[in-house]
């Protein structure tokens, strides 16, 4: 397997990393402080076809391959994770569309969502339902041509500003996905504020009351929901965080070691003192293993290997989990320094924690991963050089 990108990946990546250099490093502190996003971000990214990344050219969209797709998370998550959450949930909703939507849908939606004039949110979790997303609440009940919806999802990225939602409910006791226009009646939203990280994704609350959709907003099949639609936008979705991850480590690799390079103490550049050093070897190390998952895992998205969900739990634990150090670490580097508004280094260290949060918890991760190594791991049997006289 070829690990190294080619040129026209690493094209990308560099057209990525201008853009955000440009664009996206000198608003996303204060992006966090206001907790929303910039205005006209949107619209360049809209304008640079980045919403596109995994839409079928045939509906307007880029159709990159999984590993730029990664390439361009990583490239937004060295400096704007609520920025690159944009991508993800918006992501999420245009694969679900693309994979088990009807042509109507994909019609309707595709386009207009590959040029950025409708922003797509995830909507699964609710008050009292996080990981065990098969017990959710919310309920839609078919009324003649129609589905009428009641309940509540909660910490929705992007909610505040989105267009559409990929809704789940229970249908018949089984979790079906819906699509939710934004406009409909007996729809409001909610907006959050206050979060430890992704101060900038929009978060919200949504709640519906008597909300009636027409029964073409169903997709896939119902009780489809969970093991069909949100595997695959959630497989997307831990890829992209995991890619995501790896750009925040680098972002913390590379304002330790600028800090340890201008600090002096004891006479000498922390940079110089080799507990410091230490510091920085592992995370370099960890950075460079991370970033490695991730292109393996895209690797396996690209072959549609059978492999590649459990490549992608593999990845999205190591990143995240890894992260929740280096920010550490990358703090302790900073000093009193590290612990200010005034640092960016802050920011990184509230952003890291929600990485084993969302998109399926550590814990979650934990679980999975060892049951699928238990079902596919076998001790390989000991043959004896001799055989016995
Ligand atoms: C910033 C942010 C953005 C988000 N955006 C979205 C979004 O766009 N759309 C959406 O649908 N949701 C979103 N979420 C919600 C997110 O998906 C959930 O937080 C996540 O699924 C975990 O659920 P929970 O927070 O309810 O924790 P819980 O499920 O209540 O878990 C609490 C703790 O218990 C652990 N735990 C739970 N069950 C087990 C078990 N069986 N074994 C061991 N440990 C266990 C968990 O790992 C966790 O540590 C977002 C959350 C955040 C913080």
């Amino acid at each position: 397997m070829n690990m190294l990108l080619t040129d026209e990946q690493m094209v990308l990546q560099k057209d990525f990393k201008d853009f955000v250099e440009k664009e996206v490093f000198p608003i996303a502190d204060m992006q966090d402080h206001k907790e929303c996003l910039e205005e006209h971000i949107v619209e360049k990214l809209a304008d640079k076809g980045y919403l596109g990344a995994v839409i079928s050219s045939s509906y307007g969209g880029k159709e990159w391959d999984p590993i730029v797709s990664g390439i361009m998370h990583e490239e937004f998550g060295r400096a704007s994770t609520g920025l690159r959450s944009l991508f993800t949930v918006h992501e999420m909703v245009a694969i679900a569309i693309q994979r088990w939507g009807s042509e109507e849908q994909k019609e309707k939606w595709l386009p207009k969502m590959a040029k950025g004039e409708v922003i797509g949110a995830f909507a699964l979790t609710e008050p009292e339902v996080g990981s065990d997303a098969k017990s959710i609440q919310t309920v839609a009940v078919h009324k003649e041509n129609h589905f009428v919806i009641n309940g509540q999802k909660k910490w929705i990225t992007m909610g505040q500003i989105a267009d559409i939602f990929l809704v789940f409910a229970k249908y018949d006791d089984k979790p079906t996905a819906f699509i939710v226009e934004g406009n409909r009646a007996g729809f409001t939203r909610k907006l959050i504020k206050g979060m430890l990280g992704f101060r900038a994704s929009m978060g919200a609350e949504l709640f519906f009351q008597d909300c009636e959709v027409p029964e073409e907003n169903m997709v896939g099949k119902c009780g489809t929901g969970l093991t069909h639609v949100a595997l695959s936008c959630l497989d997307h979705g831990r890829y992209t965080v995991a890619c995501g991850c790896v750009g925040l480590g680098q972002a913390c690799l590379e304002e330790s070691t600028n800090y340890a390079r201008k600090r002096k103490q004891f006479g000498e550049r922390l940079i110089n003192n080799q507990l410091i050093k230490k510091m920085i070897t592992e995370m370099a190390v960890q950075v460079k293993a991370a970033r490695q998952l991730c292109y393996y895992a895209g690797c396996l998205k690209m072959q549609k290997h059978s492999d590649s969900i459990n490549e992608t739990w593999v990845a999205k634990y190591f990143a995240s989990t890894m992260l929740d150090k280096i920010c550490s670490d990358t703090v302790q580097i900073h000093g009193a320094n590290g612990c200010n508004q005034a640092s960016r280094v802050e920011r990184l260290f509230r952003d890291a924690k929600i990485n084993s949060i969302i998109e399926g918890s550590s814990q979650m991760h934990e679980l999975l991963i060892a049951t699928n190594t238990a079902m596919t791991t076998r001790r390989t049997k000991f043959k004896p050089k001799t055989e016995e006289k």
